[in-house]
């Protein structure tokens, strides 16, 4: 299957705009699945999600599913993408950490809320295409390292937030430190595919309070770089 990413037609990853729109029909179901912020609902509307995906997949890109990457990846469903936005509470002098930059959609969305993301991925060829098209869409404020995220960025911490894109076993204590106190978490965890939770903690001067956010469904954070591509 050609998983090359979708030319831009237009078609797919245009204003697409009219009331009949996928993409009103779109933010209905986000409105419906209970997202309300403005600020996150904008950006969405206008992050062209089929230019982040392979151009197979493009036509799916305002339908409300996970969609592949290549590298056995996923892109997460626009509703599961806005509501983990929402929940991370962005503002836009923050300093916020992405762990599994996959395609850069997630990140393009963080990156256009917030002050400077720092984006990991640990396949090299994923987080090639994801800034290429972080510069299409004009977007300069994404720092992007191609490595372990399960060890999170040291050099740069500590993080106002921290968006993990992928399921940890266990709540990730590495990336716990590497948040400022005040600051929030969001992170799938949970072994296998059908007893993942989405946590939301916040680090408090003394400790973490933990935020049950429902089941999700992530491919599993891996330890270390991906050795090919
Ligand atoms: N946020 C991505 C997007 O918008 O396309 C989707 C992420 S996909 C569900 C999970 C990503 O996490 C994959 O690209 C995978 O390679 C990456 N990943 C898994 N373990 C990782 C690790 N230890 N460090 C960095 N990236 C990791």
């Amino acid at each position: 299957m050609n998983l090359e990413t979708a030319p831009d037609t237009g078609a797919n990853i245009g204003p697409n705009s009219g009331p009949n729109s996928g993409m009103a029909r779109l933010m209905q179901e986000l409105r419906e699945g209970g997202v309300a912020d403005e600020r996150v609902l904008s950006v969405i509307e206008r992050t062209p999600r089929g230019l982040f995906v392979p151009a197979p997949f493009a036509a799916k890109a305002f339908d409300n599913v996970a969609l592949p990457i290549g590298h056995h990846q996923t892109v997460s469903q626009p509703l599961v993408v806005a509501r983990m936005t929402q929940a991370l509470d962005v503002g836009e002098r923050m300093k916020v950490l992405e762990v599994g930059a996959g395609s850069g959609y997630q990140g393009a969305i963080l990156a256009r809320l917030c002050r400077r993301l720092y984006a990991i991925e640990r396949y090299a060829g994923l987080l090639e295409e994801a800034e290429k098209r972080w510069a299409r869409l004009r977007i300069s404020n994404i720092t992007a390292l191609h490595g372990d995220g399960s060890l999170g960025w040291p050099e740069q911490a500590p993080f106002d937030r921290i968006m993990v894109t992928a399921a940890a076993a266990d709540m990730p204590p590495v990336l716990l430190e590497q948040l400022a106190v005040g600051g929030l978490m969001v992170v799938p965890v949970g072994d296998g595919d059908h007893d993942q939770r989405l946590e939301l903690v916040r680090r408090t001067g003394d400790g973490v309070e933990t935020e049950d956010l429902g089941p999700v469904r992530f491919v599993p954070l891996i330890d270390g770089k991906a050795e090919h591509l």
